[in-house]
């Protein structure tokens, strides 16, 4: 479609306040409030923009700009009771894992399994064969142990809770030493100092800031230690003379002195990915291999599952968490369930895993893939906005997020996006402010799309977005 029948189409969109005199519309008074009505009419223009945005062919769009139809839509929209508070954002920061975006967005197969559990009724705490009351996590518990080797599994609410629950089991009223460079806080306000505090595990801090030794932990063991902890530092970073005891030495040492060893590992990932040309993370199961006796982690992280604390490790200990009354409290419902099973399944075959489940997908697409990506977006860009913007691919990196990956960051391509009357941060607030609101980042005084986290349908709403921005200022 060329740029001038585009903008055409765009003149045609009627008008809110036509629309809120329309005969059709006018029955609605009384039924709704007038903001609840005005804010369905400027919804459903906003799709028609949506659409023309598209470039869906001429005769389909001026169906959509049929005042009739587009009456029924509003009148459909109120019924359906639209307009949520809790909606849809483009994700063009290239954080993979953007925990106030939503962190890991769920595969396919994950979705159809929420609906089929959730339409009907389940076998959620049912044991078929025995016809008699079973357990929820059975339902994961093999497949979690069968990828991991770990003996035993157990899913809680979030990862948060998988530490506060592990350490409530087994070390209440018990020293913990913990390295002091290992002490951390995390998005959200989780502070291991305050988790161990509330599961009534006693912190016995050992080491320094930048340097922790074996004998540091030794020395800390006495009648009193319930348990030695490691914590992946996730997002924080020491560099220079700094030192960490390894996983292997801290399970060897608390064997030594028949007490468990437990990890918080955070993010967690089951997928080796120097397989991928990416930096190697350790996996859950080489630190199951190091002889940690519970491993825990999030599943919304780089698992790329739904929110909820995953829990492994020898039976005797897992047992004992799960007999804790906290777990009703933790429990997980069985959306979660249901996602978890999906996304696990695909472990089985990691190239399968890196190409369904989105997280890893996005993580490991290639610097060249990604830059064919910002090729087109730029032009598909350049072509439909015309104007006051300008638009450039350029390099810069993207992160992994949830604490995991290096810090540096992951190569990527953007499209930047700037303008000779609007500056970046102008530009940032009303991409943000558009429907749905993009969220980005500036860089260099320019604000950058990064393609690494946009999805099939974004383009077209970013065309949308900006085409009303330059309308409208
Ligand atoms: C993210 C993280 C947590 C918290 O996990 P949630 O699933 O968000 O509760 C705990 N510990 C570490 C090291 C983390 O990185």
């Amino acid at each position: 479609m060329s740029p001038d029948r585009f903008q055409a189409f765009f003149r045609k969109i009627p008008k809110v306040d036509d629309l809120l005199n329309h005969p059709g519309l006018k029955k609605t008074e009384g039924r709704y409030p007038r903001h609840a009505v005005v804010k369905a009419i400027r919804g459903v223009l906003d799709e028609i923009r949506g659409e023309i945005g598209k470039e869906k062919a001429a005769p389909a769009l001026e169906v959509l700009l049929d005042t009739e139809a587009i009456v029924d839509k509003v009148k459909a929209s109120l019924e359906r009771g639209a307009t949520y508070h809790f909606k849809r954002v483009i994700n063009a920061t290239g954080i993979v894992i953007h925990t106030n975006l939503g962190r890991s967005l769920l595969c396919e197969e994950a979705l159809k399994r929420i609906l089929a559990v959730s339409e009907r009724y389940s076998n959620l705490e049912y044991n078929i064969g025995e016809g008699k009351r079973g357990i929820r996590y059975a339902h994961v518990e093999d497949l979690l142990c069968e990828l991991t080797g770990a003996e035993a599994a157990l899913v809680v609410n979030n990862n948060a809770g998988a530490v506060l629950i592990t350490l409530n089991s087994l070390a209440a009223q018990k020293e913990v030493p913990v390295s002091r460079g290992e002490l951390i806080e995390i998005g959200g306000a989780f502070r291991i100092p305050d988790v161990m505090s509330w599961s009534g595990a006693i912190l016995k801090e050992v080491g320094t800031t930048n340097k922790t030794h074996l004998y540091d932990y030794e020395r800390a063991i006495s009648e009193q230690t319930g348990l030695l902890m490691k914590v992946h530092t996730s997002n924080f970073r020491l560099v220079g003379f700094v030192e960490q005891v390894p996983g292997k030495k801290i399970a060897d040492l608390a064997h030594a002195s028949g007490i468990p060893a437990i990890v918080d590992l955070g993010s967690g990932n089951l997928l080796d990915f120097s397989r991928f040309q990416l930096p190697a993370e350790p996996t859950v199961q080489a630190v199951l291999k190091e002889g940690m006796d519970v491993v825990t982690f999030s599943g919304d992280k780089l698992l790329g599952g739904p929110q909820a604390g995953i829990i492994l490790g020898k039976r005797a200990y897992i047992h004992k968490i799960q007999q804790n009354p906290l777990n009703r409290a933790l429990r997980i419902d069985k959306f979660t369930l249901a996602a978890l099973e999906a996304t696990l399944k695909f472990y089985e075959d990691p190239y399968l895993a890196a190409t369904v489940i989105p997280t890893l997908k996005m993580i490991t697409q290639t610097p060249e893939q990604l830059k064919r990506r910002a090729v087109n977006l730029r032009r598909r860009l350049a072509r439909l906005v015309p104007g006051i913007f300008h638009f450039k691919v350029v390099a810069s990196f993207s992160k992994a997020g949830g604490g995991a990956l290096p810090e540096e960051g992951l190569p990527t391509y953007c499209v930047a996006v700037f303008s000779d009357t609007m500056s970046a941060t102008r530009l940032e607030k009303f991409l943000r402010k558009a429907d749905p609101p993009v969220i980005a980042r500036i860089e260099d005084d320019r604000v950058l799309l990064d393609v690494r986290t946009l999805l099939e349908g974004d383009a077209g709403d970013l065309v949308t977005a900006l085409l009303k921005i330059a309308h409208e200022d």
